[in-house]
């Protein structure tokens, strides 16, 4: 098997129309963006050549966001790179949240959500969350600018072997792979770091930016994520 698994170019699915989108920015390229994804709704382009940039990517889950259903409960979608697989997944992980009393920056009434980062060291299988990676960048355009980040164990490299993430690998689709981070990955988004609001909201406001869905990952964020992948870390080439 290549390095980069089953997903090779003559995989990938035909690319689905575009259709109108208001108020949202491309993922490839940030500009205004009056289209999106026809199919799974949720990756945004100004152009079918920004499109068209994306979908070996985008292809790899545009499909899955449509089938993944929201558990019963609270749970937010995240996006989980296995090590020892060709093609990542959406994920659910659960949050609590509690409902602001106006005295902490967060306007009264507004649902501060709290990501179970517990569940998330279970799954990567840390003990202590300090054994993991931080990095963070900013989230795709939202109102409250959350961060995007990262959670892996770091595998000690010392024992001769060559390890790299494969579904990492699979979605960079750019014959090239990172060596500098290893393990599975999860990646999701933060609500503690939203930058406080600057006007008195009204209760409309509030109740649109207390919607959990504000850090659920898109397929715009997996684009954000696959640029990171790209450009800032340390890589090989696939041989
Ligand atoms: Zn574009
Ligand atoms: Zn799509």
């Amino acid at each position: 098997m290549s390095a980069g698994g089953p997903w090779e170019l003559g995989d990938v699915p035909p690319m689905p129309p575009l259709e109108a989108a208001s108020n949202q920015f491309c993922c490839v390229c940030d500009n205004p963006a009056a289209h999106r994804c026809g199919q799974c709704k949720s990756g945004h382009y100004c152009s079918t050549a920004c499109q068209v940039n994306d979908w070996p990517t985008h292809a790899i889950l545009c499909k899955d966001f449509l089938r993944l259903e929201r558990p019963e409960g609270n749970f937010q979608r995240a996006l989980f790179f296995p090590q020892r697989e060709p093609l990542p997944r959406f994920i659910w992980i659960p949050y609590s949240f509690r409902v602001a009393d106006g005295e902490d920056g967060y306007p009264r009434g507004f649902k501060e959500l709290s990501t179970d980062l517990k569940a998330v060291r279970e799954l990567l299988g840390l003990t202590s969350m300090d054994s993991g990676d931080f990095g963070h960048i900013p989230g795709t355009h939202r109102e409250l600018h959350p961060s995007i980040y990262f959670f892996c164990k770091n595998i000690d490299k010392d024992d001769g072997y060559f390890y790299y993430n494969q579904s990492i690998a699979t979605s960079t689709n750019d014959g090239a792979t990172i060596t500098q981070v290893l393990g599975d990955r999860v990646v999701l988004l933060l609500q503690s770091m939203w930058a406080r609001l600057k006007e008195e909201p009204t209760e409309e406001t509030i109740e649109r930016l207390s919607d959990p869905r504000n850090v659920d990952i898109t397929m715009d964020d997996f684009r954000t994520v696959i640029n990171f992948f790209r450009t800032n870390e340390s890589r090989v080439p696939i041989s």
